[in-house]
């Protein structure tokens, strides 16, 4: 049976994380035995939240959505964030989750908002089915009463972190703003502020400010 837990709790798609065989040094599998991705073949790593532990990129889609718009993670009678249930690797990327022993996910709550209400997800990959994201984001808009102006934006990034990651920066640039081409472009930008690249996942950095403007330019087609 899958679960939206099990979602959640997916492992990483880093190759190295998955032949151990071949690959032994994974701080992730193996703490403290080193990353066979850097220096490696890194055209699905990580550009942001990396560490120099461990540039495994976050695989799933649907918690990009949840992180976007502020769901909770229910443990039992204890709730987190789901921003704050997924930690970044640091030291410690074999620690990929804020839940103890004994503990399992009950529920996940979603508030309600007029930006989840109009929203979106954009996910570009290589193929067309059957292929993580290369770069993705989930998208709301909330236009103020005169249809134009951007009350409120939620954006998360997925396939480029570490974790799902949340783009606050181009949230708080565009809000008051017309929806406007340039205007969202240049602030789309900001999604990818302090991204690292491991050479072949450099694509990532120029490809990610271009996914979120598409997906927040298409909100404004369905104003
Ligand atoms: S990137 Fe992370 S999961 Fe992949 S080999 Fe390095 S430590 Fe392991």
């Amino acid at each position: 049976m899958a679960t939206i837990g099990g979602n959640l709790m997916q492992r990483t798609r880093c190759p190295y994380f998955r032949d151990p065989a071949n690959f032994p040094a994974c701080n992730k599998r193996t703490p403290g035995s080193g990353c066979s991705a850097i220096g490696g073949v890194t055209r699905g790593h990580a550009v942001l939240g990396t560490s120099e532990a461990c540039i495994a990129t976050y695989p799933g889609d649907l918690v990009t959505a949840l992180v976007a718009f502020d769901a909770t993670v229910h443990l039992g009678d204890r709730q987190v964030a789901v921003d704050d249930f997924f930690l970044l690797p640091g030291a410690t990327p074999d620690r990929e989750h804020a839940i103890a022993p004994g503990e399992v996910i009950t529920a996940i709550s979603i508030p309600a908002s007029a930006a989840a209400q109009r929203s979106t997800y954009l996910k570009v990959r290589d193929r067309q089915s059957y292929e993580f994201a290369a770069a993705s984001a989930a998208v709301g808009i909330e236009f103020e009463a005169d249809g134009r102006r951007i009350k409120d934006l939620r954006v998360a990034l997925g396939g480029v972190a570490t974790k799902p990651w949340r783009a606050r920066a181009v949230e708080e640039a565009l809000k008051g703003k017309v929806l406007e081409s340039d205007t969202v472009r240049r602030a789309s930008l900001l999604a990818i502020e302090g991204a690292v690249d491991h050479g072949a996942n450099h694509y990532k950095i120029e490809l990610a400010p271009r996914v979120v403007a598409r997906a927040i330019l298409k909100m404004g087609e369905t104003a």
